[in-house]
């Protein structure tokens, strides 16, 4: 049988040519050079920081030379598909600030390069799957899971290399009339490459590691499944040819494929997009370094940082300084600059792992909410707890020139004050601003009981002047201590303790913790400015009740 005969009879549905999509796909008209980037993301439910990581590598290549940034929903693999995942997809990365130019969106799609999602693409890949067919380069092949299982065993027992491939490939030259046999009878097949011969090597560009010298291919992967869908190989190959991507940025666990990919590409004549293999992310362990897993790492989910309430801009900002040396130090030349400025180097991504370190992150955190003005942390606050902390939105929405004033404490100097890390750590660090979760949290000063906490507050009340600016009220702390018996500056305490009941640090120590029910807060004088007067006198006449923490 001819193969183009072959062709016929598999793809009898089949009408149009690969000719006809280089018309209804032309090349883009862009500046020369101008790159364009997809992300390619399965909707598994699972998206990880990698996703986030790759991206943001995809979006900086793209946009800082005048290309273009597409989302292409890779959807084949319906097994792992879960409802509802690719909406979710597409909103998280929203969430990130990822800007595409082009393809699935949440009210739709957008360009002309689509459908975005593959799974709408079938009859693309089966005209591509023909082309091959025809020139003698795929075949069908009708194994079935027990066959190939038989395959398997003998290659174990030969001690050869596992796969379909060479001599192996059982299906690879079916007679004709049997293949005709079999397609009438309605058996499932699946398209097979057929690989050219064992041997030999491919070299291969690398935006980020060079050059790359692999084994070549000689399996004869599927390219498509028994329902006609393709598989990963198959789909990105004709994908970013047919939307004119030109780099492809991808994790290296795509390496070891990337010798079949290149084979797909010169057997259809399309040139091959500039491969750029991002290496894995790390983590630090006791026992050395090893891969961010799934099952071990909560933090490897892009949830995760949703949930806790990460700013967007401080995963973004972090990623890119695991994402290109020299970020960091440019950041440090350029504190206000936005990350776009940032000359973004696909040379500059290390291949040798990217180690991921939460504590830095938490570190470039306090750097942004300390940059960010107080209205906008308060509105990021606002947001994060209508969707992560329900129970508690409803007070945080009541009054936001509050949240506003509570989020600027120590933030208008010039040295900030860096103590909000994300937002389940903020709520918790200001949460007894609001009467609803302030509680005594730690104990008195040893040396003051409950009844002299008392009759400091007592006095501290009658002479609590609202009004006062920072310097008097404290004069003010200071006489209270001294008519109460405390020494007014803690020095005098050292030289005679004796003499006193302790020193003016165990008085505003007491206001403290009547206050904030901690002994360690931002600046006393200005938490009661926020809170207002009222708020001031109701908290610190409770404290007659308080049962303080031992
Ligand atoms: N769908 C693939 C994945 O989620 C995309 C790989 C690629 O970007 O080419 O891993």
């Amino acid at each position: 049988m001819e193969h183009a005969e072959l062709a016929a009879l598999l793809f009898p549905h089949i009408n149009k040519k690969l000719a006809d999509y280089e018309d209804i796909y032309p090349p883009r008209r862009l500046p020369a050079g101008a790159p364009v980037t997809r992300l390619g993301p399965s909707p598994t439910g699972f998206i990880h920081l990698g996703n986030l990581y790759g991206a943001l590598a995809d979006e900086r290549l793209a946009h800082q030379s005048g290309g273009l940034f597409l989302l292409r929903v890779e959807d084949t693999d319906e097994k792992r598909e879960t409802p509802g995942a690719v909406e979710a997809l597409i909103d998280a990365l929203a969430y990130f600030g990822l800007r595409f130019d082009e393809g699935a969106a949440a009210d739709g799609e957008r360009g002309n390069y689509g459908p975005y999602r593959q799974s709408r693409r079938a009859e693309l890949y089966q005209t591509a799957a023909r082309a091959l067919t025809e020139r003698g380069l795929a075949y069908p092949c009708f194994c079935s899971e027990e066959e190939l299982r038989e395959i398997r065993a003998a290659q174990t027992a030969a001690g050869a290399n596992p796969g379909y491939y060479g001599p192996w490939a059982r299906h690879r030259s079916l007679p004709p009339e049997e293949v005709k046999r079999r397609l009438e009878k309605g058996e499932p097949f699946v398209l097979r490459w057929r690989a050219p011969a064992a041997g030999g090597e491919i070299t291969a560009p690398d935006a980020i590691r060079g050059p790359l010298v692999l084994p070549a291919n000689d399996q004869d992967i599927v390219l498509l499944k028994s329902n006609g869908i393709p598989t990963y190989h198959f789909a990105h190959v004709v994908d970013d040819h047919f939307m004119r991507v030109t780099h492809v940025v991808r994790g290296e666990e795509w390496l070891p494929s990337l010798p079949v990919h290149t084979q797909i590409f010169a057997a259809l004549g399309w040139e091959q997009p500039v491969y750029c293999h991002t290496p894995l992310l790390l983590k630090m362990e006791a026992g050395g370094k090893r891969k961010l897993s799934k099952r071990k790492d909560p933090e490897l989910a892009l949830d995760f940082y949703r949930r806790e309430g990460y700013h967007p801009l401080a995963v973004r900002e972090y990623l890119m300084t695991i994402l290109n040396s020299g970020y960091e130090e440019w950041r440090l030349g350029h504190p206000d600059a936005p990350m776009e400025k940032f000359p973004f180097d696909l040379a500059k991504i290390g291949s040798s792992g990217a180690l991921f370190d939460l504590q830095k992150l938490n570190d470039i955190s306090k750097n942004v909410f300390a940059a960010l003005p107080p209205a906008e942390t308060a509105d990021f606050l606002r947001r994060w707890a209508e969707a992560w902390r329900p129970e508690t939105a409803a007070l945080w929405a009541a009054d936001r020139e509050y949240l506003t004033a509570i989020a600027a404490i120590g933030r208008r100097e010039a040295n900030p004050r860096k103590d909000f890390i994300y937002g389940a750590q903020i709520f918790s660090f200001i949460s007894f601003f609001f009467d609803e979760y302030f509680t005594p949290e730690d104990p008195l000063p040893a040396n003051v009981s409950a009844a002299e906490a008392w009759r400091l507050l007592e006095g501290y009340l009658a002479v609590y002047d609202h009004a006062a600016d920072r310097e008097s009220w404290f004069a003010g702390v200071k006489r209270l201590a001294a008519v109460s018996g405390y020494a007014e500056k803690p020095k005098d305490y050292k030289k005679q303790p004796e003499s006193y009941k302790g020193h003016v640090g165990d008085v505003s120590a007491v206001i403290r913790l009547a206050l904030s029910g901690r002994k360690n807060s931002p600046d006393l004088w200005e938490i009661q400015q926020v809170m207002g007067e009222e708020r001031v006198r109701r908290r610190l006449a409770a404290a007659a009740q308080y049962d303080w923490p031992l």
